[in-house]
């Protein structure tokens, strides 16, 4: 608290980040980062890009970034937009896109980032429940609410849950909103969702978001995007332009570019989580938690016991997870998938604690 804060500022509730402790000293199953490096190629550009050319501005349009996205989805350059993280392109859409006087419409449980930036742009919202399976009810976003919708979005697959709508469902939420935006946050589409990019086309109220910092490993390279129609990129542009006209620097643009056209590394590593994820699902099954049905980097997996005590214990032997005190899912820990050797490990110390 400060007299020099405005109004606002004393009204926010900030995001909190999941820990990132600077040692090293952890099994860190905790943030959903990816457990193996970068495409070789990737790390290659940057090198590249990180020379004396520094001196330059990079391009504001990230052009060379825009033109891989758009090949890899089969869309126009003008479909795309990129930005310094997904975080800071959902910003942007909230500003543009899903601020309205009607509320916008997300998960009451979902990502913790969302009612930040309500917060911050002060957006009219309304947290809708999931079904007791935490599965998203489709009802709740269909014609009967239609004239109380001013906009939608969640994640798919949701996070924390990891449970993924088909693009059968996404489609009918689309159909029922026609007049409203939706946008689907597909962090982690790439563990075994399918991604809505090829609905945009036909529904020119969708706004499909992705990151480089789970499926390609790259979250310090701080790199987003959004694909949808011209309308919907074009108003992303202009509250970009407003705020930050060179939000991704030339080792970015570069790493990305070289990151979406290496399609054999992503693949390979995309599925060797998948297989892990599996395996790790079918071990915690076995040592009596429920674990909801992930199409993610992250099995989201409810404890016989005491979930915060065994998150605290799990600390203390070494291996960070993600526990949220939050109601409904406060008996559930988020365990981020690492290698097999990682897993190992942390099955190895959760036998020991149990
Ligand atoms: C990780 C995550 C993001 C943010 O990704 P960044 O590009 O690293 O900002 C967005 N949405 C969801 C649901 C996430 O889990």
């Amino acid at each position: 608290m400060s007299k020099f804060w405005s109004k606002r500022t004393h009204e926010l509730s900030p995001y909190t980040a999941g820990e990132q402790p600077q040692d090293q000293q952890y099994t860190k199953l905790n943030t959903n980062e990816n457990p193996y490096p970068p495409s070789p190629l990737a790390i290659e550009a940057m090198r590249a890009a990180s020379g004396e050319a520094m001196r330059l501005y990079p391009d504001p349009n990230s052009f060379e970034l825009k033109k891989a996205i758009s090949e890899y989805y089969s869309v126009w350059t003008d479909q795309v937009f990129v930005g310094n993280s997904s975080d800071e392109v959902l910003a942007h859409a909230f500003v543009a896109l899903l601020k309205h006087s009607k509320p916008l419409l997300f998960p009451d449980i979902s990502y913790s980032f969302y009612p930040s930036y309500c917060k911050l742009f002060d957006i009219n919202y309304k947290q809708v429940p999931l079904a007791d399976d935490f599965t998203i009810d489709l009802n709740d976003y269909s014609e009967a609410t239609a004239d109380e919708v001013g906009s939608i979005i969640f994640p798919n697959p949701n996070a924390p849950t990891g449970i993924a709508l088909t693009l059968v469902e996404i489609e009918k939420i689309l159909k029922a909103n026609p007049e409203s935006p939706v946008v689907i946050d597909e962090a982690y589409v790439d563990f075994g969702a399918r991604t809505a990019i090829s609905l945009v086309n036909d529904y020119p109220n969708l706004l499909v978001t992705q990151t480089f910092s789970k499926s390609r490993s790259l979250a310090g390279l701080r790199v987003g995007f959004a694909i949808g129609s011209v309308e919907m990129i074009e108003a992303l542009e202009r509250v970009k332009n407003s705020f930050n006209a060179y939000p991704l620097d030339r080792a970015a643009i570069a790493g990305a570019a070289a990151s979406i056209k290496d399609r054999a590394y992503f693949q390979e590593s995309c599925s060797r989580i998948i297989k892990t994820r599996e395996r790790v699902s079918d071990d915690l099954s076995d040592l009596g938690f429920t674990v909801l049905p992930s199409k993610a980097n992250f099995v989201f997996a409810k404890p016989e016991k005491n979930a915060e005590k065994l998150y605290l214990d799990l600390k203390e032997n070494g291996v960070l997870v993600r526990y949220f005190n939050a109601p409904r899912i406060n008996g559930f820990l988020r365990i981020t998938i690492g290698t097999d050797e990682d897993m190992d490990v942390f099955m190895g110390k959760l036998k020991q604690l149990l």
